[in-house]
């Protein structure tokens, strides 16, 4: 059934401390196929016994890793960059039977997630320190940057390997250890990466996955004293939480939470390249990506022949079983994320948008929903407030630049923004005046390896990508050389 070149990629067993591990108590959680409701196979389900098992091999795991060269870890985590790649059909695979998201963009993920072991194979050998004038003749002031040591994670089923390999990475870069708990309805792509950094020689205890139940590996993860560093990628409600739980051991934390992203399109852009970036921005993994465009702002002057050019491409779009060729949007990851979206345009509908296209529950049936375009948008509406995370397009009008940078902000999210402009001036106005850690300018995609992703206001803090990323998993020591 799962037809892969490498059966043995599909694991069904966590992975501790290099073992290939049951729960203790022997129960297991079934993992569906949201396209077609078929249960894929089973994963241990765990608890916080396990996962402090976890976290005690990882610590003395960590005492060696931490001790090789970075130059050593690097050829570690190239090696396991390149089996990533080497098996990337086979990944991808895994992942659209356990995610739905179509196969060419399930390939797309493995490359992007594998660039981060890539990326910080290398940019662990660049954790520089510093030399300090001190105020002193006879002192010198020394910095140096030092893993932070034992590091957990929690990461969220939309990106079911990236979301790993971009904590990973860095970690492993650094010279930590981590602990990973994926979500449970996307296991199979993380046991499956277990798989090839035991191949590429990442030793025992330096990367462990435990599954099962979110609330009590959390718990475990955030107040075991070992653990120094929580990193969470998932829903503002559970990131707050973890927060919380780990506030009483002021661990190190970084999180990467909603999103609830402005698209705004100004009378002076090109349109067509708007449009191109619009559908890929939104309707990428079904509109379930944190960075995904929520609200679709339009200047009144080209209002109409956007939402007639965008509407006639989303329509184009492919609804169905993410495996099929030229598919371009799977089912959602299940029912309530399909309730979502019908509540966001009943509540829309009610209060006066047209739909343009779609609307509804698509005839496939299951989990998968119809590519919809609403106009005639009021911001009184929820989907100008909620992150929908599902295949909806609203388009809002504006009037010009000062209203819609007001509108842009009003949110508690400030994760990603995009927008569609020539002008020089108004491109540097907008993108300073935008509340958010990311800014797109004339595109409609900015995630890679080499760029700082990350959120402000209750999107989160710490960046994932790029150097600034490697210092979420250091720490700084500052040496004073006295007696010169
Ligand atoms: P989503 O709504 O996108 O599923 P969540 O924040 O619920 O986002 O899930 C992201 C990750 O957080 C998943 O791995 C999930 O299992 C985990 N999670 C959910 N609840 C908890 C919890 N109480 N403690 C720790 N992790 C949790």
């Amino acid at each position: 059934m799962l037809n892969l070149s490498r059966p043995d990629l599909f694991k069904q067993q966590a992975y501790i401390n290099g073992q290939w591990v049951d729960a203790d108590s022997g129960e297991t959680i079934a993992v569906r196929n949201p396209a077609t409701g078929a249960v894929l196979g089973t994963i241990p389900k765990m608890g916080a016994t396990e996962t402090r098992r976890a976290i005690e091999a990882a610590a003395t795991a960590q005492k060696q890793w931490r001790r090789l060269s970075a130059k050593e870890r690097a050829v570690i985590l190239r090696r396991w960059f390149d089996l990533m790649m080497t098996h990337q059909d086979d990944l991808a695979r895994i992942m659209t039977l356990e995610q739905g998201k179509p196969l060419a963009e399930a390939k797309g993920e493995i490359a992007y997630g594998a660039s981060y072991l890539e990326w910080y194979a290398e940019e662990g050998k660049r954790a520089y320190g510093d030399v300090i004038p001190g105020p002193a003749h006879d002192r010198r002031i020394v910095v140096i940057k030092e893993p932070v040591g034992v590091c957990a994670a929690i990461t969220p089923w939309n990106f079911p390997s990236s979301m790993i390999t971009r904590k990973a990475g860095a970690a492993l870069g650094a010279g930590c250890a981590i602990v990973v708990k994926p979500a449970t309805q996307t296991p199979y792509s993380a046991f499956a990466l277990a798989v090839l950094a035991q191949e590429a020689g990442v030793p025992e205890g330096v990367f462990s996955i435990v599954t099962g139940s979110a609330s009590a590996i959390g718990e475990e993860m955030t107040s075991n004293d070992i653990v120094r560093k929580i990193s969470f990628t998932g829903s503002t409600d559970i990131g707050r939480l973890l927060m919380a739980q780990a506030a009483p051991q002021i661990k190190k934390i970084s999180l990467e939470l909603g999103g609830n992203a402005p698209f705004i399109v100004f009378d002076d852009a090109d349109i067509d390249a708007a449009v191109e970036g619009a559908i890929v921005s939104k309707f990428r993994n079904m509109g379930q990506t944190c960075v995904c465009a929520n609200r679709l702002y339009v200047q009144r002057g080209v209002y109409d022949a956007f939402v007639e050019k965008f509407t006639a491409k989303v329509a184009q779009l492919k609804v169905g079983d993410g495996l099929q060729a030229q598919v371009t949007q799977g089912p959602l990851i299940d029912q309530a994320a399909v309730e979502k979206v019908k509540e966001h345009i009943e509540d829309a509908v009610a209060q006066g948008a047209h739909i343009a296209l779609g609307g509804k529950a698509h005839e496939l049936g299951g989990l998968f929903f119809e590519p919809t375009v609403l106009t005639h948008m009021k911001s009184s509406m929820k989907v100008a407030r909620e992150e929908t995370f599902g295949p909806l397009a609203p388009v809002f009008a504006f009037e010009n630049e000062d209203e819609v940078i007001e509108l842009a902000n009003q949110t508690e999210y400030g994760l990603a923004a995009y927008f569609y402009s020539r002008d020089i001036g108004r491109v540097w106005r907008v993108a300073e005046a935008l509340e958010y850690g990311m800014v797109a300018i004339n595109s409609g995609l900015l995630s890679n390896e080499a760029a700082p992703f990350g959120g402000v206001k209750q999107s989160g803090f710490g960046r994932e990508g790029s150097h600034y990323g490697l210092d979420d998993y250091l720490v700084i020591k500052y040496m004073l050389m006295g007696g010169i």
